[in-house]
This record gives structure tokens, sequence and C-alpha cells, in this order.
């Protein structure tokens, strides 16, 4: 919890040059009245009571209102320290800003949500959004609440609902006019609930495109089977065949995108477990080995051995898979897919080479894309559901680990992987 600026604990200089002149006042009547007494003059007694009297009222009620000057500023300042507290409590992040927009106080949530917060900062300084400063001037012009919301994009997807409510908080007296707005910011994160939206239009959209195909080849051999081939045992067979294949494609799609759903729900928080990436690897390759074998291909695996990275193994698992299996797939007329793995000192990776056709440059800033394919036809053919490489992005992003694919027409294609090492001081996983 980081406090506001230290409030003013002295008498304003104002009330401070009004006492003075009461003391002044009674110390002039007084010599005033000395000097007619000294002259023997006959209204004497009235004349001293008055002067006394006057004097006394002058210096009461400078002081009166000293002591509740004093009295103000430490209750203004036990309302802050209360508010402060307040705010720290939060779980959800929120920010106070004054008058102008800049910012008094926050709370630690607040920080880690919105790093370059700093007291006396404006507000846009942490939140760069349009909306989120349009708000503040709305609250501050109409004084009522006003909501929004804001999305960033880099360097991870977040949104976040706003609610900017504005707040007299000094301890002015009932009536008093001199209290100034300030602005209570809280923010709730809703990226897990707009992403589950979006997937759920994602999902309408193109999963429907996806199983409409085979689920449309299915009703067709059902009919064939229920019709023409009613009594032709060998075709039933081989229409029996096509379906299983059809169904396998079905719950394929149907596996990626739940994947997909639970690592995008999870992608913010970082896996802690160390994982031995010569390992996973030697894993996969000899789980690819039957389709490598089956498509003439040789999977050749080289390179650093007890390789640790911070991570979930089996999501490593899935990514060595879809990127190993998309090499022997696609690259098959190549023959030959080489995987190596390097360790240095700031970093670990994975190359997977192929020395297939290559993809054009074009469609390299795509490929992680849901349901992007170069040839629709010919991944459908090899049982793609277009979804692999979402999945590997995802993943990768929760490791922190980036995909570098470097490619061009007729020279194959290569994925590499890289692990960044947590440098001293830094956790891993953090
Ligand atoms: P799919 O399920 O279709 O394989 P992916 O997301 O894994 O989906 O890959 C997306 C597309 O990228 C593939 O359809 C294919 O066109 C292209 N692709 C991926 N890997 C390679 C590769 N090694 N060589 C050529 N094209 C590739």
């Amino acid at each position: 919890m980081v406090a506001a600026t230290q409030q003013e604990t002295q008498v304003p200089p104002a009330r401070r040059w009004r006492g003075n002149a009461a003391v002044g006042a009674l110390a002039a009547t007084l010599l005033i009245t000395g000097v007619l007494a000294l002259s023997g003059a006959p209204f004497l007694l009235p004349a001293l009571v008055g002067a006394i009297v006057i004097a006394v009222a002058a210096l009461a009620r400078p002081r009166a209102q000293r002591q509740m000057a004093a009295e103000m500023t430490l209750s203004q300042e036990n309302v802050r320290a209360g508010i402060q507290a307040i705010v720290s409590g939060f779980a959800d992040p929120v920010v106070v800003l004054d008058a102008q927009g800049n910012v008094t106080m926050f709370n630690a949530q607040a920080k880690a949500a919105l790093p370059q917060l700093g007291i006396g900062r404006p507000l846009s300084f942490a939140v760069r959004s349009p909306e989120v400063v349009s708000a503040v001037e709305r609250v501050l012009r109409e004084g009522a609440v006003a909501e929004t919301e804001f999305h960033e994009k880099v360097p991870v997807e977040r949104s976040f609902e706003v609610r900017a409510t504005p707040v007299r908080f000094d301890a002015a007296p009932a009536g008093a006019t001199s209290s100034a707005i300030e602005i209570v910011m809280l923010f709730r994160d809703v990226t897990a609930a707009r992403r589950l939206e979006r997937m759920r239009v994602d999902f309408v959209a193109n999963a429907s495109h996806e199983l409409r195909t085979p689920l449309a080849s299915l009703y067709g051999f059902i009919e064939t089977i229920e019709g023409p081939a009613k009594n032709d045992p060998a075709a039933q067979a081989r229409f029996l065949a096509i379906m299983r294949e059809q169904a396998r494609r079905m719950s394929r799609l149907i596996d990626d995108l739940l994947s997909l759903s639970r690592i995008e729900l999870k992608e913010h928080v970082h896996p802690t477990e160390d994982v031995r990436l010569d390992s996973v690897l030697s894993e996969v390759v000899d789980t690819l080995t039957p389709l490598a074998l089956e498509c003439r291909t040789k999977i050749v695996l080289e390179g650093a051995n007890r390789v640790l990275v911070t991570g979930d193994r089996d999501e490593l698992i899935r990514v060595f898979e879809n990127l190993i299996e998309n090499a022997v797939k696609y690259g098959q007329s190549g023959g030959r897919v080489d995987v190596a793995l390097v360790d240095g000192e700031r970093a670990a990776s994975v190359t997977v080479r192929d020395y297939g056709p290559g993809i054009a440059p074009e469609h390299l800033p795509r490929l992680t894309e849901r349901f992007y394919r170069v040839d629709v036809a010919e991944s459908r053919q090899k049982g793609g559901t277009g979804l692999g490489l979402a999945l590997v992005k995802h993943i990768l992003n929760r490791h922190k680990a980036r995909l570098l694919v470097r490619s061009e027409l007729g020279a194959g294609a290569s994925f590499e992987v890289v692990f960044p090492k947590p440098q001293g001081g830094e956790s891993p996983g953090a």
C-alpha cells in the first residue's frame, strides 16, 4: 500500500495572524485605559471593564477557530488513513485520483495490474485507454459515477471493467463547500469472462463449420446403408470405415477445442514444475515413430542432455507432438525431420526442421490463428483440425516461451521454441 502525500498539520497563517491581532488589541486597549486612569478620568472603571471584555472576546474567537482547524486537519488525516486501509483491503485493483486526475493512492493489486502507476502521476501513464480517461473527465464534470471497460492486447490480452466514483474525503463540517472531489477507481479483471464469451462466439462460427462436413458425410452414408447399400455387405464395410474416420475427425476437433479453451483460461498463470526437455522430446519422438514410418520419414533427435526448464510436462508434450507431427505430415516429401535441442546460459531451445515444400511468407504471421490453414483440403486429408499451432502458441505464452517460424517455399520449414531461463534474482515461473 502506498500512502498519499502528507497533509498540512499546522494552523494556517491567516488564522495565526487573527490570533496575534487579538493579543495586540488587548494590549492596546489596556494601554489606553491605563493612560486614562493615570489622568484621573471619571469614566475609568466602566472603560476598563469594557476594554477587557472586548479584548477577551477578540482573543477567544480566533483561538476556537484555530483549535477547530487543527482538529479538522487531524481528522482529515484519520479519514485518509482509514481510506488507505480500506483501499489496501480490496482484492481487486483500486486507485484513488485527485481532482486533476493524478494518482493519490493505490493498492498492491493495482500496482501488479498496472505497473506504471505512481503517486502524483496522471492515471493515463498507467492506463492507456481513452475510455478510462473520458470516464474520469465525466466524473469530474458531472460528479456522478461512471463505468467503462478497457482492453489491452500486449504483453497478454486483458480486459477490465472500471467503475469511477466521486468521493469527498476531507472532514469539512456539514454544509462547507471547501472539500475537493476525488475519484475512487475500481478495476475488475474480466479477462477470463471475456475470453469465454469470445470462445463461445468462435465456437459457434468455426466449429459448427468444421463439424458440418463430417456430419453431412455421416448422414449421407447412413442413408446409403439404409437404402441402396442395404443388401451390399462389402459396400457397407467400406462406408463404415469412412464413417469411423469422420467420427474420429469430429472427436479430434472437439478435443482440440476443449484443450484450447482450458489453456486460454489459465494462460496468465505460469507453470512451476521442473521439466526435462530431453526426456519430453524422446517420448514424443517414440510416440510419432510409427507415423513417421507410415510417411516414409525419419525423425532425427540430437542435442543436449538433462535440459531443465520450468513448465508443465503434459503441455510441453502437446507442443512437440504438434510440431513434429506437422513436420512429418506436411514435410513428408523431404524424407527427414531434425529435432535439435540446444541448452544455453540464457535460454534453452528446440528446433523442429523439415525438408518438405515449405510455407510461403505471407502465411507465416497467420499460422497460429485458430482454423488457419495454408491448404484446407490437404490439412483435412491429413487429419488436421487447424487448431494445432493455436494450441502451441497458447501453451508457449503460458510458459513465457517464444515460437519462431522460418520457411521458404521449396526449402522446408523450421519451428524453433525458445525457453528463456530465469536470470539472477528472478524466481522461476514468476
Ligand atoms: P492442422 O491441424 O491443419 O495441421 P496446425 O495449426 O497444426 O493445423 O497448422 C496450421 C497449418 O500450417 C497447416 O494446416 C499447414 O497448412 C501449415 N503447416 C504447419 N506446419 C507445417 C510444415 N512443417 N510445413 C508446411 N506447412 C505447415
